[in-house]
């Protein structure tokens, strides 16, 4: 591999520094000195025994070239990532708590008593009603914060880390031989 020489030590592969950002595709300079790194896992074997499980996976660690703009266009969109996600999480939690509310409000604003009974049923459809509708919600808050993450890389005429690595060539090959980008699950 010419492209690659193998840090023993740290147990990756790392591009050599003659290389292309394979982001946004320029050549890197001495100040691009940080690679990009990811994983990739093949799973060997599994066993299935009633009170243990275990997965046994080959594990590859390999170093992509990434220019300084690049690698701070992906740490600025990280953060814009978890800005974004928590930011629809508190008003999607805010909004699931205040509905069940929006009747008792309007029940005690037109003079009726509100018991402990009905607090305690407005409090167990609020559990329930989280309980169904959370995880959907979770992938729909995760998938809106990656489209805005997404579009402001875009709009640094850069890819994504997804993108880059799927493009990437070394990875590519990986892939080919059965890796992926998941740990597997026991
Ligand atoms: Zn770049």
């Amino acid at each position: 591999m010419d492209t690659h020489i193998i840090n023993n030590e740290k147990k990756r592969l790392e591009p050599i520094d003659e290389s292309h950002c394979i982001f946004c595709g320029k050549k890197l300079t001495q100040k691009d000195k940080k690679k990009f790194y990811v994983g990739m896992y093949k799973e060997t074997g599994r066993t299935n025994y009633i009170i243990k499980r275990s997965v046994s996976y080959q594990a590859v660690i390999i170093g992509a070239p990434r220019c300084n703009k690049c690698r701070y266009t992906h740490i600025k969109a990280g953060i814009l990532y978890n800005i974004c996600a928590c930011l629809f999480l508190f008003t999607s939690i805010f909004s699931i708590i205040a509905i069940p509310f929006i009747p008792a409000f309007f029940r005690k604003s037109l003079g009726s008593e509100i018991t402990g009974f009905s607090i305690l049923l407005l409090f167990l459809i609020i559990v329930v009603y989280m309980l169904i509708k959370f995880p959907g919600i979770l992938l729909k808050m995760r998938d809106r914060a990656l489209k805005i993450r997404n579009k402001y890389i875009k709009k640094r005429h850069t890819l994504t880390p997804e993108e880059g690595v799927s493009k990437y060539e070394i990875t590519k090959y990986f892939l080919q031989e059965g890796f992926g980008f998941n740990k597997p699950n026991p």
